[in-house]
């Protein structure tokens, strides 16, 4: 029997309502394939900290590293400044355990409405992938010259090659895992002058390692003009991090809502955890009614069942989710995908869904 230790994190919000539907799948899952997995809760949130002034507890780190993945709800809190929740603990985990990918899903699921008109599932199935520890974001720069009449501020993108490189040949090897294997870059070498021809440059070197994967190079404010209009001639997309970052809500977007949609931030070597959440953050707005939506959640723990190299299961649990949004029915559907079900209400419909094609 397999075993997988996960460090479990539900956050605030409805981080922890949706948290307890995502193990509710695991557990079936385990049963479905003879897996066990092993959870370990820990309450860290915006909730800790305005209780202690820490996120997390000094060796937060060092017991995250014990476990083979991290399954985060989201945190986040009217009262507290974003920047608490990043700087003291998803920055750190991401930084620390090297995740240097992270990769969401852009698919239109069934009976999902989608803003765009005339587009049905199939049409809309990619991924995108983007850098996670360095270009645009860099802390390097600062204000010049300040109360002169020559005052500014300046702002490094470090672009290096072995950032730059890797998280391409992530890109070029799970496009690989394709039936037609095929890269998008994200760049525009046409405005910034030293960073984008160099990423330029990289791809098409990683391009020729790979001479089985088709690839073409759209500068971003044509790319993001194509997720609308063309999104069905993309596979694989791979970008900067502030490019990455864009394209990665546009994605979910297009696809009608945030709340199904799915996050992995990787650290693809295995050395450290990688962690896996919903895109959607904490929604203090319906905190606490039972009615959040929690496929996102869900999904998120289909990811991570595929990092641990349970792809069988993950691709039931995102069948079994997919039965579910399917379904007209108002009594499984959460209010933001036009229904009445309560959160557990749709987490169950989704382990029946399990029960039913497993
Ligand atoms: P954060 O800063 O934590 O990302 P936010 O308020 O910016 O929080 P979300 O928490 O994602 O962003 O909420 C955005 C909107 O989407 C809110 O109106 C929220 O109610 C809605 N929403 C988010 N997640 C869900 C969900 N799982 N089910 C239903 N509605 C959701
Ligand atoms: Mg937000």
């Amino acid at each position: 029997m397999t075993r997988h230790r996960i460090a479990v994190l539900p956050g605030d919000g409805i981080g922890r309502e949706v948290m307890p539907e995502a193990l509710k799948i695991l557990g079936r899952i385990g049963d479905i394939f003879d897996m066990k997995f092993e959870f370990s809760p820990f309450d860290w949130s915006c909730e800790t900290w305005l209780a202690t002034g820490r996120m997390m507890p000094p060796d937060g780190m060092q017991r995250l590293s014990q476990h083979d993945a991290i399954l985060l709800g989201a945190v986040g809190y009217p009262s507290v400044p974003d920047h608490i929740s990043l700087w003291g603990m998803l920055i750190p985990i991401r930084r620390d355990f090297d995740q240097y990918v992270n990769l969401r899903p852009v698919r239109l699921l069934p009976g999902i409405p989608c803003p765009l008109a005339g587009r049905g599932p199939g049409d809309i199935d990619f991924w995108i992938v983007r850098e996670n520890t360095e270009g645009e974001y860099s802390q390097i720069g600062g204000r010049f010259a300040e109360g002169s009449a020559a005052e500014g501020v300046a702002q490094t993108a470090i672009f290096t090659r072995r950032g730059t490189d890797r998280i391409m040949r992530y890109a070029f090897d799970l496009a690989s895992r394709l039936d037609r294997p095929h890269v998008s870059s994200a760049t525009k070498s046409n405005g910034l002058f030293h960073s984008m021809p160099y990423w330029d440059e990289r791809f098409a070197k990683m391009a020729a390692e790979y001479p089985q994967v088709r690839t073409d190079v759209h500068h971003i404010d044509i790319l993001a003009a194509r997720f609308v209009m063309n999104p069905d001639r993309f596979d694989i997309v791979v970008g900067s991090n502030l490019f990455g970052d864009i394209l990665s809500d546009l994605g979910p977007g297009v696809t009608g809502t945030i709340a199904v949609a799915p996050s992995a931030n990787i650290n693809p070597e295995k050395r450290f955890p990688s962690m896996f959440e919903p895109v959607h953050g904490s929604a203090p707005d319906i905190a606490g009614r039972n009615i959040a939506n929690p496929i996102g959640q869900i999904w998120a723990a289909s990811m991570m069942l595929d990092h641990l190299g349970e792809s069988e299961a993950a691709a039931l649990v995102l069948c079994a989710i997919e039965c579910v949004t399917a379904d007209p029915s108002a009594a499984v559907r959460t209010a933001d995908i036009g229904g009445h079900a309560s959160t557990s209400a749709c987490g169950d419909a989704i382990v029946a869904a399990l029960d039913r094609i497993a």
